[in-house]
């Protein structure tokens, strides 16, 4: 099915919270916007893999949930016309002349300019290396917590030494009765801040230990640990494992489209602005890469505005830019 009657300013292609925000603010800039997003919720990889954590590192929140920020930002972007596609994958992105046609799992649709938002592209969580691991996921073994109350009053080792996994240890430290951090290093890999709470925490720490089997006892699972460069091993019995060593991101959310901006290792090259080496497609958020890019959502928010301006700029020379969103008058 083609949507001929319409077609728009900008499609912004993934609705993480970089295309949400690049939403709305296309939405203050009165331009015609899709948001297509491949999931049946938006919020990318803060809906799908934190959504309990809070996050700290948000101007002008103290603090927040990941899932109150994703609901914030469903709020900001109803306020405006942008439309909302769920389940709509986009498979192919042809130029026909200076437009592009967008084709989705769902038909077809026209724009002038399009934002690359598809972060790390389809991710999967980087599993435990135990032969057995399976028979414990979604009972006693979690890649991520996505509901915090089923570990209340329960013992948890998390699996991990990186931020995230810093994160869950000390959100879960919240409401379990135990929590155990084990890591294969000594020395944890975090922000300072994180580390400084580990610290403060009654999460204990087990290291330096990988994780060699798992054994069902009764509804709990016997851990056994084998000591880094040792013979040493150790068995601990919890209820629950959260395990974090990270996500195995696809390495080209944009395989097979005929409009394939340049870059490597999965990510586009982003000149200022977010302009690629095509005209009139942008990139913006985790999958837009140059140099000093952090992958963190203020980053995206960032992008998101001077994206839009810059696409709109583009499509609509002769329209006069925006300065911010409210003019102070004299
Ligand atoms: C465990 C963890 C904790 C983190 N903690 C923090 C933190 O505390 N602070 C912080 O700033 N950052 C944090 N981050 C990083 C942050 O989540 C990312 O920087 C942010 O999500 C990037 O947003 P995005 O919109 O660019 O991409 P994403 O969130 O990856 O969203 C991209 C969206 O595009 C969709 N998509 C992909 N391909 C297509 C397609 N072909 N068609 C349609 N849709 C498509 C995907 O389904 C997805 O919903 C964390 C990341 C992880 C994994």
């Amino acid at each position: 099915m083609m949507d001929n009657d319409k077609i728009y300013d900008i499609t912004i292609i993934g609705g993480g919270p970089t295309g949400m925000f690049a939403g709305f603010y296309a939405g203050l800039r009165n331009a015609k916007t899709q948001v297509l997003e491949s999931l049946s919720e938006l919020g990318g990889q803060v809906a799908t893999l934190y959504p309990e954590k809070t996050i700290l590192d948000i101007g002008g929140y103290p603090q927040i949930k990941g899932r109150e920020l994703v609901s914030q930002l469903e709020q900001q972007l109803q306020t405006v016309d942008t439309e909302v596609k769920l389940n709509t994958t986009v498979q192919n992105v042809k130029q026909v002349g200076d437009e592009f046609k967008i084709v989705t799992n769902q038909g077809s649709s026209m724009s002038k300019a399009i934002i690359i938002a598809t972060g790390v592209g389809a991710f999967n969580p980087r599993k435990l290396a135990v032969d057995n691991s399976e028979e414990f996921e979604g009972t006693n073994l979690f890649y991520s917590v996505k509901d915090l109350g089923h570990f209340t009053d329960r013992t948890v080792l998390v699996a991990g030494g990186g931020d995230a996994a810093i994160d869950e240890a000390l959100l879960l430290e919240s409401v379990a009765k135990q929590v155990y951090l084990l890591h294969r290093r000594d020395k944890f890999r975090a922000m300072e801040h994180s580390v400084d709470l580990l610290e403060q925490s009654k999460v204990e720490p087990v290291t330096p230990y990988l994780i060699s089997q798992l054994d069902h006892d009764g509804q709990q699972v016997k851990i056994t640990a084998k000591k880094m460069k040792s013979d040493e091993e150790k068995t601990m019995n919890v209820d629950d494992i959260v395990v974090n060593y990270g996500f195995i991101a696809q390495d080209d959310a944009l395989a097979g489209w005929d409009v394939h901006p340049e870059g490597s290792r999965g990510k586009i090259n982003s000149g200022i602005s977010g302009k690629t080496n095509v005209k009139n497609v942008f990139t913006i958020g985790d999958v837009a890469d140059y140099d000093t890019k952090q992958a963190l959502i203020a980053t995206g928010f960032g992008e998101a505005p001077q994206a839009v301006n810059a696409a709109m700029s583009s499509i609509y020379p002769d329209r006069r830019g925006p300065v911010h969103s409210t003019s102070m008058k004299r």
